[in-house]
């Protein structure tokens, strides 16, 4: 039987502790709680890593404080379109979804992708044609509405930038959400979901739906979520490489994160950070920013975060 664990994170950027209220900030820990405990409870009760990392996802899906399902930035346009991806590692299997509007939990898409097509990446309107087949929830527009999130578009709307939800000294509100997780037997599974970057166009896709780049699974080495600057964690295949890391030059999992985000990533330019979990239950956090709000959960441990 193996250990259980798992890593959550609600995206990483520099926050300034100072600019958080207590109440903000308790706001913030007690989300990470709960979904850590959503997550916890299903591998406690020798449930899977794949439902654990969704149930985890989904409770950070569900609350606005995150950029991912409901909360999730606004794109020039004034819409939301989401992206999630998710994999398990012992069969390799993936699904990912791009460009989701209207969809309540894009992850339990992806998973449904995953499970019930033949395919790995579904985007825009097919994604959504296959969603309504496979009768996701939906919401409108009201539900993904966040003040914070309009406000930060309204700021940059007319310029032609588009920027990470926490790159703004404006609102320090942090972005994408993910979970890695190993189940009692040993399978390891990894998610990640978010609206990606505020004013986005042109159907701009980051990191987070990419297998490799923001999301990777592999029972032999490890499972991995990103947060960040997208467009850099794609050309650098963050996931994939912290597991080549482990897999071909035998990288502790804590080492190989750490080598990819603090030294890799930042010589070609990208800010950002992940969580990992092992095949042995080792949990591990890399962040290259000031923070990232992020939680983990063991047999012995628990311990939610936001800075350094
Ligand atoms: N990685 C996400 C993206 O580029 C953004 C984030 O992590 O906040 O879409």
């Amino acid at each position: 039987m193996s250990k259980i664990a798992i890593a959550i994170h609600g995206g990483a950027g520099t926050i300034l502790k100072k600019d958080l209220t207590p109440e903000k900030e308790a706001a913030y820990l007690a989300a990470l709680d709960n979904a850590l405990a959503a997550g916890y409870s299903v591998l406690e009760k020798g449930g899977s890593s794949l439902d654990a990392v969704e149930q985890a996802v989904v409770s950070l899906e569900n609350t606005p404080l995150f950029n991912a399902g409901k909360g999730s930035v606004f794109t020039k346009n004034g819409t939301h379109e989401m992206d999630a991806s998710i994999m398990e590692g012992k069969t390799k299997m993936a699904g990912a979804v791009s460009l989701i509007t209207g969809i309540k939990n894009p992850v339990s898409l992806a998973r449904l992708v995953m499970e019930k097509s033949e395919h790995v990446f579904m985007a825009g309107e097919g994604a959504l044609e296959f969603a309504k087949l496979h009768h996701c929830k939906t919401e409108n527009s009201d539900y993904f509405y966040d003040e914070y999130r309009f406000q930060q578009w309204q700021a940059i709307k007319n310029a032609d930038t588009f920027q990470l939800d926490h790159a703004t000294n404006k609102d320090k509100k942090f972005g994408t959400v993910g979970a890695v997780a190993i189940d009692v037997n040993g399978t390891i599974a990894a998610a990640t979901s978010t609206g990606g970057m505020t004013n986005k166009k042109f159907g701009r896709v980051g990191d987070s739906p990419m297998i490799g780049a923001g999301t990777y699974a592999n029972n032999q080495t490890c499972g991995i979520s990103c947060t960040g600057s997208g467009e850099f964690f794609i050309r650098g295949v963050v996931a994939y490489d912290v597991s080549c890391l482990m897999e071909y030059k035998g990288l502790s999992l804590q080492e190989a994160c750490d080598t990819v985000i603090k030294n890799r990533l930042p010589k070609i330019g990208g800010d950002g950070g992940l969580i990992g979990v092992d095949k042995n239950g080792n949990l591990a956090f890399s962040f290259n920013t000031e923070g990232m709000y992020r939680g983990k959960k063991t047999s012995n441990e628990t311990y939610v975060g936001i800075y350094k």
